[in-house]
């Protein structure tokens, strides 16, 4: 990997990546009606059009609907990608082809070389990975539509790469039934525990989610292991064949040490115990996932955290060049050979100025514009990320959170940041009453009036059998360092004129959040690419939420008001 190459004369880079973009989209007919067959970077900048979602919808259902690609793209669209859509509510579709999919195995090859980088004489072991796909369809024009994980699953590129580093075969992380995938991949992590070395899953809400899973059905696991035979209820035929054959024959030591911890009252660094070579855990841990770090920390015992990749549907972006780093201080440098990047500047009181990647500025927060090879021109990704520094020369961005995700019951205007960062405080006053977040969500209740902040909180004891007892003080007290840390706007209007109303903790039982998610893949999300929304709007996913409701708690004192 030639790192420098890839990181320095980044202006030349992406004026050779525009060019060859607009070389091969310049007769589309989407781009024709702007640029008139030219290729010119300057011409670009001016006519073609900074657009959201909406404005390419038609172009894209075009193709989706059986006319030629070159609508939108020079070289045949191959496949749709369907992004997870948690915050608008609705999935997107995009074209790619076969280079997304290259593109996507060039990072995990530079994310293999830059984790074994940090180990002296490389790391040799396998990963415990929970990938899940969800199927594929068929669009009318006879193009595949999937998510882009399950496509990178299907594609050569990962059929075809140089070395399988996963305790599961390929036919479990392909299976379309996500409960005996998940079991598999658990049953196969276990069995071959002596050589495991991290334990991944694309976002960390996934990884809690198997710890959940694995809380539930660890006893059937182990009998399994003991007997060498698999339960009854795995009925996909290649994930029974594959398994089977890893299992093996019986092996009662192994089952009588996962018992062991197991049965341990408290699960804390339950991922150390089973998986004693675990140098790291591989996650997403920015953004909507940052909610499930103080979990991952009490199950691995603080195992470095690694949150490698940042990208899109639309695009991969960045990298982590530090994988080691600390949570905080994550971020992802871009990397300038995959799309042709633009940001606008997203400043308070100074929006909207158009740079090029080159020229963004450190502390300045942007949202990125993508130019890709498959037919986005100039498209707004709907993230806000800010400028933290620079590798070579090209940019580092923290990411701050998706772009219009606020809670607002009046004037104020609080960012998904604010709400992250009120979480971030609150948290270590849960830690009283040995108790941890499993999830939240929050909502803006104006039903009522003034209005007020709902959060919902999903709490586990950190013993694995005891049960949640709710002390009120810590929860009225969990309110009030919340509503200290949100915006000045929000603590005046709380504060002086009351209107707004006191912020609420409405405590949900064990297993809300799983049927949140739920929910939500039965309507067409997918597995691996869930996030639990920061905010929720939907009435179905309210449904849900309130009808697991055990108390509730409101903050007693008005936040400081500077
Ligand atoms: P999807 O298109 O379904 O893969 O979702 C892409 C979105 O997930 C991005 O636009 C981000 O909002 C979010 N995302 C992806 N990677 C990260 C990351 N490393 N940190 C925070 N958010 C991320």
């Amino acid at each position: 990997m030639d790192l420098k190459k890839l990181t320095s004369n980044v202006k030349q880079i992406q004026d050779d990546v525009l060019k060859e973009i607009l070389t091969l989209n310049a007769n589309t007919e989407y781009l024709r009606g702007y640029l008139h067959g030219s290729c010119d970077k300057e011409l670009f900048k001016k006519n073609v059009p900074v657009v959201s979602y909406d404005d390419v919808k038609p172009y894209i259902e075009r193709v989706v609907n059986g006319e030629p690609s070159n609508v939108i793209s020079g070289k045949p669209i191959t496949r749709f990608l369907l992004s997870s859509g948690t915050t608008a509510g609705k999935q997107k579709i995009f074209p790619v082809n076969n280079k997304f999919f290259e593109d996507m195995s060039f990072v995990i090859a530079l994310r293999s070389f830059l984790i074994s980088k940090h180990f002296q004489g490389g790391l040799k072991g396998k990963a415990v990975m929970f990938f899940s796909t969800r199927p594929q369809s068929t669009t009318p024009c006879g193009l595949p539509i999937s998510t882009s994980i399950t496509g990178y699953l299907l594609s050569d590129s990962f059929k075809n790469r140089p070395s399988n580093g996963f305790t599961s075969p390929d036919v479990v992380a392909l299976c379309p039934d996500n409960k005996q995938a998940m079991y598999c991949h658990l049953l196969c992590g276990l069995f071959l525990s002596d050589e495991v070395v991290n334990v991944s899953a694309t976002f960390a809400s996934s990884l809690v989610g198997a710890i959940t899973f694995l809380e539930s059905h660890w006893k059937e696991m182990c009998s399994n292991i003991r007997s060498g035979h698999l339960s009854e209820w795995i009925t996909d035929l290649g994930c029974r064949d594959a398994v089977t054959n890893i299992l093996g024959g019986c092996n009662s030591e192994l089952a009588d040490r996962i018992e062991e911890e197991c049965n341990k009252k408290s699960w804390e660094g339950i991922i150390t115990r089973l998986w004693p070579k675990v140098k790291f855990i591989q996650s997403i841990v920015t953004g909507q996932n940052s909610q499930c770090i103080p979990m991952l920390e009490f199950y691995s015992n603080k195992v470095p955290l690694i949150s490698t990749v940042y990208g899109s549907s639309e695009t991969i972006f960045g990298i982590n060049m530090n994988p080691f780093c600390k949570p905080q201080d994550i971020s992802y440098t871009c990397i300038p050979t995959i799309s042709y990047f633009e940001f606008i500047l997203a400043d308070e009181g100074n929006k909207g100025e158009i740079v090029d990647l080159v020229n963004v500025k450190i502390g300045s927060y942007y949202e990125p514009v993508i130019t890709n090879y498959y037919g986005l021109h100039r498209y707004k990704m709907g993230d806000i990320l800010q400028v933290s520094g620079f590798y070579n020369s090209a940019p580092q961005f923290r990411f701050v959170r998706r772009k219009n995700m606020v809670l607002s019951v009046n004037l104020e205007v609080t960012t998904e940041e604010d709400i992250l960062k009120g979480l971030n405080n609150a948290t270590p006053v849960l830690k009283n009453s040995d108790l941890v977040l499993m999830g939240f969500t929050c909502y803006a209740d104006i039903s009522t009036l003034p209005g007020h902040y709902i959060f919902y909180w999903e709490l586990k004891a950190k013993t694995i059998s005891d049960i949640v007892e709710l002390d009120n003080k810590v929860l009225v007290e969990c309110c009030c360092v919340m509503e200290e840390s949100l915006c000045a706007l929000y603590r005046e209007m709380r504060s002086k004129d009351g209107s707004i109303g006191a912020l609420e903790i409405r405590v949900v039982q064990q297993g809300t959040f799983n049927s949140l998610m739920e929910l939500a893949i039965s309507q067409g999300a997918s597995p691996s690419q869930y996030k639990t929304p920061i905010c929720i709007n939907s009435s179905e996913a309210l449904a849900v939420l309130e009808s697991n409701v055990l108390a509730c708690f409101f903050s007693d004192k008005s936040p400081t008001n500077l």
